[in-house]
């Protein structure tokens, strides 16, 4: 059976529909990810987590949405940033149209922390509406169930974790030579409990926050694993659950 709505024909998806009522929806980024890693690296994270566990599930899964909240990341040439309101705007319709074949409840593989703030709004505005969406992060999920795996200066944005995913996924559009350690800069303004408006400029020269050359493929690949097996699980949750009992409470 397919799982993918842009391999289907229109007699397939309505097969889909009226059996089913969940769908997984991928989202990432297109931006700057070190001298060594593609710019697509969010949104390719995002469509192989998607695509792999709607394989293992059963699960629809839509075409990734490419493109997300990257304006902190401009100063590296083919950054693409789309506005906080537009995302939004964007992300519900694409939503709105899968609730009109029945579907309630979606799953969003999130490859790009970015967004989060904008889909954790728009999921609990959906919620209002009788939709329940649930957002996934892979780093997050992997940190906790693989703490051991790389030291925090390897966790971060660009470094040795997010490139083994890469070089587990697509070796051949990641270039190791180019991979480099950098040192955050600090910010004399940053004390606990202050936000400062800053880009990744501001704290780095190539875009990596911290250490990227000791990724490798085998990581990468016990990365994947581990939050895929995670992801199955919560679709599997999902799919069980009746989304009756998923909406807001009524008041007290
Ligand atoms: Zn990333």
């Amino acid at each position: 059976m397919k799982v993918l709505l842009y391999e289907m024909s229109w007699a397939e998806a309505k097969e889909y529909f009226t059996k089913n009522d969940i769908a997984i929806l991928p989202i990432g980024a297109n931006e700057q990810h070190g001298l060594q890693n593609p710019l697509g690296t969010d949104h390719l994270i995002a469509k192989a987590l998607a695509e792999e566990t709607a394989k293992r599930t059963g699960v629809l899964c839509l075409q990734m949405i490419p493109y997300g909240i990257s304006s902190h990341h401009k100063q590296f040439w083919g950054t693409i940033s789309i506005s906080p309101e537009t995302f939004k705007k964007y992300v519900n319709e694409v939503c709105l149209s899968l609730n009109y074949y029945g579907i309630t409840k979606i799953v969003i593989i999130n490859a790009h922390g970015g967004n989060l703030n904008t889909l954790a709004e728009l999921a609990r505005q959906l919620r209002e509406k009788g939709f329940f969406t649930s957002i996934f992060q892979w780093w997050p999920a992997a940190n906790k169930l693989l703490p051991d795996l790389f030291k925090p200066e390897e966790r971060r944005h660009a470094c040795a974790e997010e490139t083994s995913v890469n070089l587990a996924l697509h070796p051949e559009i990641v270039n190791m030579d180019a991979a480099v350690d950098e040192t955050v800069h600090e910010n004399i303004l940053q004390l606990e409990g202050i936000t400062l408006p800053l880009d990744t400029a501001d704290y780095t020269d190539a875009g990596v926050f911290g250490k990227s050359s000791t990724a490798s493929a085998e990581k990468g690949k016990t990365v994947l694993e581990a939050v895929i097996n995670e992801l199955v699980k919560h679709e599997n949750l999902l799919k069980k659950e009746k989304i009756e009992n998923l909406m807001q409470k009524p008041k007290a």
